[in-house]
């Protein structure tokens, strides 16, 4: 939809649309590193990038990865529950990677102990690149601090009265515009797995990095778990929503060793809901203590959200091999081939398919570790040399996966600092491409399913020109879609 618009419209969006951001609290805090003192003020804030109007994205594939979701989140819960499953790929992952191996070791740990979460909250996001040739394919699911939830609700807000401004039709947008509450539907998945839980008066602790920049996605979700509670037929009252860094929990935390009930000083925890914790460097310090706090965490009854199941689960093995024969099949029987049909050519670099693959064509290549975050891929023609310089042993923490190509459009972004523009009062006129998340939740009892639906979407838009993504790093702007 950015194609119609003249220079002076978009001059006019563009300031509508950073009032409208900035009311809505489309917001990131301050990156500490861009101050002089290396230390960020608390208060002080930034516009999230964002695109000025939505992305035209196909309906029809869409509508597909909606409909998906549903098998998506059951699929990985009933691989998180399949332990021989987890047997087989991780520990070949594991052997040269030590963070991986660090999770291993604390999951047969952890299970050994006879510990059990019988609840499950998942709150999980499916990201599909939509390939020229191909269609609808899978990058990525990720299971653990699923994030832009939050903030992909309040622009599409925003979005929506851009579009208006720019003249279009109450019908057009109603057409074109689909519903779109992620926190909401997260915070009703809360209340759900918080009232199975059974214990009213314990609290939900949010795991979370000491310098989070993207706060106000966060608070989004705290804002709607209170309101989806006060809005439930039976409302608990939710007594807090604590926020803590493995270190402070570190100080705090006891296990009660004959119940299994996990305490911050003398409050209960209910949900463990981690938006940390997924990375290396989010356990560097060398005494351990993220590690410690994290092994108590888990060998309590308290729901993990994720669970250490579902961080396995979560991982770039898991994902190439669910993409073997009949894999899904096994836990979809009958609604296999809908998820598979996104699947794009994927294996560990250690397989001899991925030999063959690199032979023919590097540059249709992508090679992954087994992180995430953003920032770790690696392209092109990088990935034969990288992968020269490995082990086989090594190589069996990689995976080789096809790159996705998607179509470009043109893309007007806004981004919190274009003081250095010649034309700041106008947007970035970028040649992009988008990938589409789409949210899920899925709160069960054991097998048993309480709740399982997709819960909205998210675009990230991005110069056709970088490989790799990421808003907090600058390179991706927040969108949201205009289905055609
Ligand atoms: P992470 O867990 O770090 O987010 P991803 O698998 O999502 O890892 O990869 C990061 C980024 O790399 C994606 O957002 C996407 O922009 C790009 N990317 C990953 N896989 C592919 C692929 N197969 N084709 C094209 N781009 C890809
Ligand atoms: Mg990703």
């Amino acid at each position: 939809p950015s194609s119609g618009l003249t220079g002076s419209q978009q001059a006019r969006l563009s300031s509508l649309a950073r009032d409208l951001a900035c009311m809505n609290g489309l917001l990131l805090k301050d990156n500490p590193a861009s101050s002089s003192s290396g230390s960020a003020a608390p208060d002080r804030c930034m516009m999230a990038p964002i695109t000025l109007v939505p992305s035209s994205f196909s309906k029809e594939a869409f509508n597909q990865a909606v409909e998906l979701q549903a098998l998506f989140n059951s699929l990985y819960h009933r691989v998180s529950r399949d332990h021989n499953f987890l047997c087989r790929v991780i520990p070949p992952a594991a052997e040269s990677d030590s963070f991986l191996s660090a999770l291993w070791d604390m999951y047969q740990t952890v299970r050994q102990s006879g510990a059990d979460q019988p609840i499950t909250l998942a709150l999980n996001r499916a990201d599909y690149m939509l390939d020229e040739e191909a269609g609808l394919k899978q990058v990525e699911i990720n299971l653990m601090a699923s994030s832009f939830g939050g903030l992909a609700q309040r622009l599409s807000t925003v979005h929506r009265q851009v579009m208006s401004a720019a003249g279009v039709s109450e019908r057009q947008l109603a057409h074109r515009l689909p519903d779109n509450r992620p926190a909401e539907t997260f915070g009703e998945a809360f209340i759900q797995a918080f009232k199975l839980y059974g214990r009213p008066e314990a609290a939900i602790l949010f795991v979370v990095s000491p310098d989070e920049r993207n706060i106000f996605d966060q608070r989004t979700l705290e804002a709607e778990i209170y309101a989806a509670d006060a809005s439930s037929d039976s409302p608990v009252h939710v007594p807090q929503i604590l926020r803590r860094s493995f270190d402070q929990i570190a100080s705090s935390a006891r296990l009660e060793e004959s119940s299994g009930r996990l305490y911050l000083a003398d409050q209960e925890v209910a949900i463990v809901y981690y938006r940390h914790g997924y990375s290396p460097d989010h356990f560097s310090d060398p005494a351990g203590v993220a590690w410690s706090a994290k092994l108590l965490m888990e060998r309590s009854r308290a729901i993990k959200c994720p669970s250490l199941a579902y961080m396995l689960a979560n991982t770039k093995a898991v994902q190439a091999a669910l993409c073997e024969p009949g894999a899904v099949a096994r836990y979809l029987p009958g609604k296999s081939a809908k998820v598979e049909a996104t699947f794009v050519d994927q294996c560990v670099l250690s397989d001899s398919r991925a030999h063959r693959w690199l032979l023919a064509d590097p540059e249709d290549f992508v090679l992954k570790p087994q992180r995430e975050g953003g920032g770790n891929n690696i392209y092109g023609r990088d990935v034969v040399d990288f992968a020269s310089r490995l082990t086989t042993r090594q190589s069996a923490a990689y995976i080789l996966m096809r790159r996705i190509r998607p179509q470009q459009q043109v893309s007007l972004m806004l981004k919190a600092d274009q003081r250095l523009s010649r034309r700041p009062e106008m947007p970035l006129c970028v040649s992009a491409i988008s990938e589409l998340g789409i949210y899920g939740a899925l709160v069960a009892k054991n097998n048993s399913e309480r709740l399982n639906c997709s819960a909205g979407h998210v675009l990230r838009t991005k110069s056709a020109f970088t490989d790799e993504g990421g808003v907090a790093t600058g390179f991706s702007c927040i969108d949201t879609v205009y289905l055609v």
